[in-house]
């Protein structure tokens, strides 16, 4: 809707910031300019070992393994305890050479900590970018009193996370979509409203209908066994609490349970019958209908992730935009994305869709709906000299919303453009440049030009039709 869901993919791929879900910790990776200015800002004299650690294999044929180093460019490993370099080559002319494995590092560089010329940054930068090739991502700087780590992955708690691009948050895209309910927010389930329509009900009652017949009510009369110190039985379902509510779906005998149990025997056909009773469209669990692959709503801007802003009336996203508060980085990549969406809202507003989320599919919008957000669309492109034909757009609009799509329809004007409104409402008439009034009533008893000119001019004409162009 309105390029907004693609500017605020673009923030989060640019801006935004993944999380754990294990340990809630922000997941970070270290770029060579990292280590570099890690490097940059250690104490001038500080003697500084770029290493990386041997792979396992090397134990296995230490000879064909360190001549395959030679070939690939190393010349010298480090004993990162004992703090000496050997060379390769020296090594090489032993019988039978030993690798210490734990201690025993591939020495890529060395170097003493200084104000470097830009030329020995590049070289620098270009051994750690080695470092990282050649292991995978891993690097150690022996620093002589401590080691220091630098991972050049995108990982943590043990899981490897997706680096954010736009089409991670995009739920028309392979890549993007929920894998559990392909983007559609929605799975077919068992229906909650059909297990339990009347929520007024307690279980003792019978408030959940497929418990009622004679065979099934076995298992209302085991879930409430199961259940009898810890589950209100004669409490309305509407006045549960969570744990409650939890322990009715998901407790040994519970509802879940139950429908597990009917899944395991549609061979019968009363248990298909069943099934198809109370399957309905429910929520997706994996992306709880935001449509995309759960690991995009781990990355959050200000602790909010994409989905629940797509789930905001327009001036909800409006106040979070006003309350963001990013660094001074994100901030520079950021600021242009920023400006297309604030133009974007501050339009929607204009034209009183507020209480819009910008998840609301194409199809779910009334026609007045539509064609305020293309005017949304048309005045974020600056488009000129193009001819607008609207249909009744202040339909459904209060009368303090008319007059903001009217500035709009004048900033459209005021671009260049003509701008051609059917209109009944009288607050748009009264603005107008020029009005045609076709008339004397509607469709077939009309059709003739009743009159046309400026507002001011009709009103001398005292045939007004009720309909007006
Ligand atoms: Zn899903």
């Amino acid at each position: 809707m309105t390029e907004m869901n693609d500017y605020l993919r673009l923030l989060f791929a640019k801006a935004g910031r993944t999380f754990s879900p294990i340990s809630g910790k922000e997941v970070k990776k270290d770029e060579v300019n990292d280590v570099v200015k890690f490097i940059t800002q250690l104490p001038k004299g500080k003697k500084i070992h770029i290493v990386i650690p041997l792979p396992k294999e090397a134990e296995k044929n230490v000879k064909y393994y360190l001549d395959d180093l030679l070939q690939k460019g190393f010349t010298r490993l480090y004993h990162i305890a004992e703090k000496y370099v050997i060379q390769i080559e020296d090594l090489l002319m032993e019988e039978e050479p030993t690798l210490d494995m734990k201690n025993m590092y591939i020495l890529i560089d060395r170097l003493v900590a200084k104000d470097f010329e830009d030329d020995e940054l590049h070289r620098v930068a270009d051994s750690i970018q080695t470092g990282f090739d050649e292991t995978n991502g891993d690097i150690y700087l022996d620093l002589e009193d401590r080691t220091e780590h630098f991972c050049n992955r995108f990982e943590l708690d043990g899981i490897r996370f997706e680096e954010p691009t736009p089409n991670f948050f995009s739920s028309n895209n392979p890549y993007g979509a929920c894998p559990e309910c392909e983007g559609f927010g929605q799975v077919l389930g068992i229906d909650p409203s059909l297990v339990i329509p009347n929520k007024n009900l307690s279980v003792h009652e019978g408030a959940v209908v497929c418990w009622n017949g004679e065979k099934m009510s076995e298992w209302k009369t085991a879930f409430i066994y199961e259940n009898k110190n810890k589950f209100p039985i004669h409490k309305p379902i509407r006045q549960l609490n969570k744990e409650e509510y939890d322990l009715l779906w998901n407790s040994a005998h519970g509802i879940d349970a139950f429908f597990n149990m009917v899944a395991d025997n549609l061979y019968k056909i009363q248990y298909r019958v069943m099934q198809a009773r109370y399957r309905g469209k429910t929520p997706c669990t994996s992306c709880g209908g935001a449509r995309i692959r759960k690991d995009a709503l781990w990355v959050k801007i200000n602790d909010t992730h994409i989905g629940e802003l797509l789930d905001m009336p327009v001036e909800k996203l409006n106040e979070w935009m006003k309350s963001l508060t990013l660094n001074d980085h994100d901030q520079t990549i950021a600021k242009r994305i920023l400006v297309e969406l604030e133009t974007r809202i501050q339009t929607l507003l204009d034209v009183g869709l507020n209480y819009l989320t910008l998840n609301r599919t194409a199809n779910t919008l009334s026609g007045g709906e539509s064609q305020r957000i293309q005017l949304t669309r048309v005045i974020g492109s600056n488009l000129t000299d193009s001819l607008y034909i609207l249909d009744e757009p202040s339909i459904g609009l209060h009368a303090r919303d008319t007059n903001r799509l009217i500035k709009v329809l004048k900033r459209l004007r005021d671009l260049g453009n003509t701008v051609v409104v059917v209109e009944h409402d009288d607050q748009i008439m009264r603005e107008a440049d020029y009005i045609i009034d076709v008339g004397p009533f509607a469709s077939h008893l009309g059709g003739e030009i009743i009159a046309a000119g400026t507002y001011k001019e009709i009103l001398k004409n005292k045939k007004v039709s009720r309909r007006n162009t």
